[in-house]
């Protein structure tokens, strides 16, 4: 017997659940599961995604049985309908529909009111109280399915929609204003114009046979998997490719049979903000993409009560019992069909990460949800928003003083943006492939899948249609953009670059800077300036006292559950007090790398440091030290004072000189009457220190072996800085001393031994002590390779993922630009491995690190410092590998703590069944996850 390829769902029979996405798709499932609630939902049944994969690895061709087993399936819908496919007098309708495991909304496409033909359509408007709504059936699924089955769209770009036009045309001469002002002799017309323009200009007869149009409809919907904008969105979201989608074929319903029968989309709360307020619009007497799609502005759902009091009280109980159900936030489309109410779909809801953040407080104080399932639920990367810019408020007040607010939509995305306006994606893109650090604002009518490039490029997106469940409102809020939809007052000519607005002369060119404000929903045509948001007011700058805070208390309390949960330290990268300070508020619990270096670049040093660099004997080097020695000091002081007692990695000199080398000749100049020698002399010492492969050349811990007297230098300023910051503020810090790119343990023995004998010699000379640590980081394979023997001298390790990235792979992280986006976008590679820990091959040499070194040494405390202590997949590998903090930049702490706790809390055995998950589960002492670690060592 062929497998099972078709599961049903209606009232006679549902074989799926909410379970199963992977077989059934998110639509497929869920469509079963509400059938499965009793909810009204119109019968069909799901085509699984082993049939899309079937099909993709067999260019087009189905599994055998497939036929038989949808044509049982709709054997089963006619009899729950009580109609019948093709038939002549009561014909039952379908809608083809795809859906995949994750939603990819506007992705594919989704046919209507299939099985009309000339007979059928005649059949049906006998039937119908009104026969104006058969011929709007007809007419829209012949222009649906002439698109997607069989391409009959504009031939070049700036063609418009061949369908378009002939309705724009019949709208233009019958004085209608929108498509429902035409009547059932008008929409006969038009599809007679249809089929006669697919005839004449594509030379395609429009299928009449029913079976015909189902096979063509169910084929062009697996294809569609592998379209461009499809694939876009999946590289976009990390959805593997192998996925595929099911095919969902259900009976229809109508929402377009009059004035008591309409369709909508709503939200069970806010998907902006986050409020605990149903949200949502409507429209009457329409189907299906025509809320979304931006023609007529639909109703907000409210309005419903008044217009259909009975199917509005019906959702509202069904609101209610989704979010019961599923525990979260749902994202629902119905119909309203004479007065019936339908659910066609309910999905988990896109939001914001605003959204994100109140709803799982939300929930989990409304007791719909526990606090590790609200921590679960919340991508850390959300948490961004909370960080993110606001505008100014005297600067906003003062443009709309001077009349320079121009118009105001829906707010749809929250956040501020300023940029310059671009009106379509291609030419966003390029201006921001030329001018990458400018910021960009995609103006558009409404937008389509095919402006997801141009939408990432931007920073805000600004549409003049549509509403709050619009392509334009979905996708920023997915992808955290700052949005305004619906804007009204904005005309936009795509031809000649300038948009005009209502009731102003003065046109907006291409290029011309505006301001988006996605809280409020207004338009400036100004950049404004804008200031940090609430959060990083209350914990950065202090202005602003947390009481009166609203939005930093909901974040305050997932962070404060994060920290409960989570079992990894969080550390910071940081070099100056004051962002040492920053991230201290936001969190951090240490440094997990101070660069020294980056101290030299601070005014009046570089001279100083270039003096000492360029020194062309052990004496002069020692009297520029002698300069910098202070300095050094100083800055230490600085940064144990604003980390109080908190742990300290401080990592010794690490770049290659020649990123302080004089570049240009007044630079070299300036150089030469500092150190009193000629220009030439100069020049010709810059010549020496040249390298071809500087990544690779004299720094780090090599520079510390040819030079130990700048390592002295530098384990004096930090010894020293510690006693007199210990005996001043009472504090007891141990410094961590860090020797970059160490390969042999030789080096580190060496590079160790000068830390220890300057620190007996500054302890001499002080007449007291202080504690400190001499690690390394573990940056190059070989010093992962031989991790056992590099902790005999290392009392801790780091890895420097960024170098050891570069390393493992053989690649330049700063030539890798040209050819890593093509391999990101050709799918050579799934991620990018700068930005997340390459598992497979970087992820092993630390495994391999941290295996090797505690078996010398158990208690080896373990970090990273790489740019991956920020990235949530990262920290949760970092986790599972059972090293002891991840440090990452400042404002990424946030980010941090919570994908920890996430790692902790996925990591936890599963709660026993009945026995309720108790209060103390969530905390794991660290030391479990260690001994993981070791316990996989054979
Ligand atoms: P998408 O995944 O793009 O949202 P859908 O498959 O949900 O596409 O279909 C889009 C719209 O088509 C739905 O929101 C709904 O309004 C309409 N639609 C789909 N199936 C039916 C149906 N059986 N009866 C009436 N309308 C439908
Ligand atoms: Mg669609
Ligand atoms: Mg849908």
């Amino acid at each position: 017997m062929a497998k099972k390829m078709v599961y049903s769902f209606g009232s006679i029979k549902t074989d799926g659940t909410a379970e199963m996405k992977e077989l059934l798709g998110g639509k497929g499932a869920n469509l079963a599961e509400m059938a499965n609630l009793g909810m009204p939902v119109p019968p069909g049944f799901t085509i699984t995604t082993e049939v899309c994969t079937h099909f993709s690895a067999n260019e087009g061709a189905y599994p055998k049985g497939i036929q038989q087993q949808v044509e049982k399936g709709l054997v089963l819908l006619e009899k729950e309908m009580g109609k019948k496919f093709g038939d002549q007098e009561n014909p039952l309708l379908l809608s083809v529909r795809s859906g995949a495991r994750a939603s990819m909304p506007g992705m594919m496409d989704t046919i209507l009111n299939l099985g009309l033909n000339d007979t059928t359509v005649a059949g049906m408007a006998a039937k119908a109280e009104n026969p104006r709504f058969a011929w709007d059936c007809y007419r829209r699924f012949i222009q649906m399915y002439g698109d997607v089955v069989l391409g009959v769209r504009p031939k070049t770009e700036s063609d418009r929609d061949p369908f378009e036009v002939i309705l724009t045309a019949l709208k233009k001469k019958r004085k209608a204003n929108l498509d429902v002002d035409l009547t059932a002799e008008d929409l006969m017309e038009l599809v007679a114009k249809y089929k006669a323009m697919m005839k004449k200009d594509f030379k395609i007869a429009f299928p009449e046979d029913p079976w015909e149009q189902l096979w063509g409809a169910i084929s062009a919907v697996f294809q569609s998997w592998n379209n461009e904008r499809a694939f876009i969105y999946r590289r976009l979201n990390d959805i593997p490719d192998e996925w595929g989608t099911a095919v969902n074929i259900q009976s229809m319903v109508f929402g377009n049979m009059g004035e008591t029968s309409g369709t909508g989309v709503a939200f069970t709360r806010d998907p902006a903000s986050g409020e605990n307020v149903f949200y949502g619009e409507f429209l009457m007497n329409a189907q299906g993409e025509d809320v979304v799609a931006g023609i007529r502005t639909p109703q907000p759902i409210s309005e419903l009560e008044k217009v259909m009091p009975k199917p509005y009280k019906q959702l509202l109980a069904i609101r209610k019992k989704l979010e019961k159900h599923y525990h979260d936030m749902q994202d629902v489309e119905f119909t309203i069909e004479d007065g019936k109410l339908f659910m066609l779909q309910t999905r988990a809801g896109k939001r914001t990460g605003f959204a994100a953040v109140r709803m799982a407080v939300d929930m989990v104080e409304e007791r719909l949800i526990k606090k590790e399932e609200a921590l679960l639920r919340i991508d850390p990367n959300a948490l961004n928003q909370f960080l993110q810019p606001v505008f100014d408020f005297a600067d906003k007040k003062k443009a709309a003083g001077s009349n320079l607010r121009i118009a105001k939509g829906l707010a749809a995305g929250p956040g501020a943006a300023a940029g310059k306006i671009f009106f379509t994606s291609e030419a966003l893109e390029a201006a921001k492939h030329a001018n990458p650090k400018e910021s960009y604002i995609l103006v558009r009518e409404e937008t389509s899948p095919e402006d997801i490039k141009g939408m990432e490029a931007a920073v805000g997106i600004l549409t003049a249609r549509g509403g709050m469940t619009s392509h334009a409102a979905l996708v920023a809020r997915q992808m955290g953009k700052v949005c305004v939809v619906g804007c009204a007052e904005l005309e936009i000519d795509y031809k000649k670059k300038i948009m005009t607005v209502e009731g102003r002369k003065e046109n907006l060119k291409e290029g011309d800077s505006i301001s988006v404000d996605g809280f409020t929903g207004e338009v400036f045509a100004s950049a404004i300036k804008t200031n940090p948001s609430e959060v990083i007011q209350v914990l950065v700058n202090k202005k602003k006292k947390a009481d009166k805070a609203p939005v930093y208390q909901t974040f305050a309390k997932v962070m404060g559950w994060a920290d409960a949960a989570r079992t990894l330290n969080v550390r910071t990268n940081a070099d100056q007090p004051d962002q040492s300070a920053n991230a201290v508020a936001l969190g951090a619990e240490g440094i997990g790398l101070c660069r020294t270096e980056h101290m030299f670049f601070g005014e009046g040093r570089i001279l100083k440091f270039r003096a000492m660099i360029m020194a062309e004997n052990e004496k002069d080097r020692r009297d520029a030290l002698k300069k910098l020695l202070p300095m050094q000091r100083r800055d230490f002081e600085g940064i144990f004072k604003a980390m109080a007692g908190r742990p300290v990695t401080i990592r010794t000199l690490d770049p290659p000189l020649h990123e302080f080398l004089p570049h240009t000749k007044d630079e070299m100049k300036e150089l030469a009457a500092e150190l009193g020698v000629s220009l030439k002399k100069v020049q010709q010492r810059a010549d020496d220190l040249k390298e071809s492969n500087p990544m690779l050349g004299h720094r780090g811990c090599r520079l510390g072996m040819t030079y130990p007297e700048i390592v002295e230098m530098q384990a004096q300023a930090i010894i020293e800085a510690a006693i007199n910051v210990n005996k001043k503020f009472k504090l007891n810090i141990v410094p961590e001393i860090m020797i970059p790119l160490v390969s042999h343990i030789n080096e580190l023995k060496r590079q160790a031994a000068i830390v220890r004998e300057t620190a007996e010699k500054v302890f001499k000379a002080k007449k007291t002590t202080v504690e400190y640590m001499v690690g390394t980081m573990i940056e190059l394979p070989r010093a992962a390779l031989t991790a056992d023997e590099i902790a005999q001298e290392a009392e801790f390790f780091s890895f420097g993922t960024n170098d050891l990235t570069q390393t493992t792979f053989g690649l330049s992280r700063d030539d890798a630009g040209t050819f890593l986006r093509e391999y990101l976008a050709d799918g050579i590679l799934d991620s990018e491995p700068f930005a997340s820990v390459d598992v497979n091959g970087v992820g092993q040499l630390m495994k391999i690190g941290v295996e090797k070194g505690r078996s010398t040494r158990d208690d080896l405390k373990v970090g990273i410092c790489g740019e991956h202590g920020g990235d949530p997949k990262s920290v949760e590998f970092c986790h599972n590998l059972g090293l002891n903090y991840v440090s990452c930049s400042p404002f990424r702490v946030p980010i941090a703590r919570l994908a920890a706790a996430q790692a902790a809390l996925k990591d936890m055995p599963a709660p026993k069944k009945k026995a309720p998950a108790k209060k103390k589960a969530v905390k794991k002492p660290a030391k479990k996850a260690v001994k993981k670690t070791t316990k996989t060592k054979k």
